[in-house]
C-alpha cells in the first residue's frame, strides 16, 4: 500500500534528508587512502546522535540477521550492504556510502560512491554513467508517469554504455518506514507499471555494475558482490513526485564541498529530462 504525503510529512522528510546529507558530507571530508570504513562509520554516528536523530540501518533486521552499523560500505566489487571494517581504504577504489536516519520518526536515505585518491578512466566513466541514470530516473518522476518510466530511464543510459544493472535490488518507497511500497526498479518497459501521484515519497538508487548484472550474497548475510568481481557504483536521492518536476530531498551539496569536485547538482533536471527526449 502507498502512502502519499501531505507537504507537512514532506516537511518531516525534508528534514531528514536534510541530515543524511549533512552526514554524507562529513563522511566525504574523510574518505582518503588509509582511512578505515570502520573510522567513517563511528563519524556517520556520532553526527546524527549528535543532530538529535538515530541511525536507521544500525539494528535493522532481515528475518534473523541485524545490520551492526549506521552506514553501509561497500568497496570496488561490493554493490551495497557492505559492514563497515578495519580495512584501510586504498587509493584508486571507490566506496559506496549509503546513510540512513530517523529523526522524529520519518527516515531518510541517501547514498553516494566515491573515488578514493585517483581512480582509473574507466571507474570513474562507471560513477559519471550511474550518477547521470539517476538523474535521468529522477527526471520521469512527475505525476502521470509510471514507475516502468523511471526504470526504462536508468536501464537504457547504463546498458546502451555495457553496463550491468542490478535486479536483484530495487528502490522503495520512504516515509515513517524505511522502506515503504512501492519497489523502485532500475529497469522496466516504458509507460508501465504503477502510475505516480504527487506526493509519492521514494528513494532511486541504480546500482550498476561494470560488467554482469549478476550479484552474489556473502556469507556475512548482507554484503552483496558482483558476481565476476569488477566493480559496482550506487547513488541514491529521496524524491518527491510533483506535477512537472520531482523535488530531490536529499542533497550532495554537501559532499561536493567537502570533495571540491566539480558539482554535478549544477546540471538542472530538466536537463536529464530533454537528454532522455532526444
Ligand atoms: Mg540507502
Ligand atoms: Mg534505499
Amino acid at each position: 500500500m502507498v502512502h502519499l504525503k501531505s507537504e507537512r510529512d514532506i516537511e518531516q522528510l525534508r528534514a531528514s534528508a536534510d541530515l543524511v546529507g549533512r552526514t554524507l558530507g562529513v563522511v566525504a571530508a574523510h574518505v582518503a587512502p588509509g582511512v578505515t570504513t570502520r573510522e567513517l562509520d563511528r563519524l556517520a554516528e556520532e553526527f546524527i546522535r549528535d543532530n538529535g536523530a538515530q541511525p536507521a540501518f544500525k539494528g535493522y533486521r532481515v528475518g534473523s540477521l541485524v545490520f551492526p552499523a549506521t552506514l553501509c560500505t561497500s568497496v570496488n566489487d561490493q554493490v551495497v550492504h557492505g559492514i563497515p571494517n578495519d580495512v584501510p581504504l586504498e587509493e584508486g577504489d571507490i566506496l559506496s556510502a549509503d546513510c540512513g536516519v530517523v529523526l522524529d520518526g520519518w527516515y531518510g536515505d541517501s547514498a553516494y560512491t566515491f573515488a578514493v585518491g585517483s581512480v582509473s578512466d574507466e571507474t570513474r566513466a562507471l560513477l559519471t554513467t550511474t550518477y547521470e541514470s539517476l538523474m535521468l530516473g529522477i527526471a520521469q518522476a512527475t505525476a502521470g508517469k509510471r514507475l516502468g518510466d523511471i526504470g526504462a530511464a536508468v536501464q537504457a543510459h547504463c546498458e546502451a554504455r555495457g553496463y550491468g544493472v542490478v535486479k536483484d535490488l530495487v528502490g522503495h518507497g520512504i516515509g515513517r518506514q524505511l522502506h515503504e511500497d512501492p519497489q523502485v526498479p532500475n529497469f522496466g518497459r516504458p509507460g508501465s507499471g504503477r502510475k505516480l501521484m504527487s506526493g509519492l515519497t521514494m528513494c532511486i538508487e541504480p546500482m550498476i555494475n561494470r560488467g554482469t548484472a549478476s550479484v552474489r550474497t556473502e556469507g556475512d548475510g548482507w554484503t552483496v558482490k558482483t558476481s565476476d568481481s569488477l566493480p559496482s557504483a550506487h547513488y541514491e536521492h529521496m524524491i518527491v513526485v510533483r506535477p512537472s518536476e520531482a523535488e530531490i530531498l536529499t542533497t550532495f551539496r554537501h559532499i561536493e564541498e567537502a570533495l571540491d569536485v566539480l558539482p554535478y547538482e549544477q546540471t538542472p533536471i530538466a536537463a536529464y529530462g530533454q537528454a532522455e527526449a532526444h
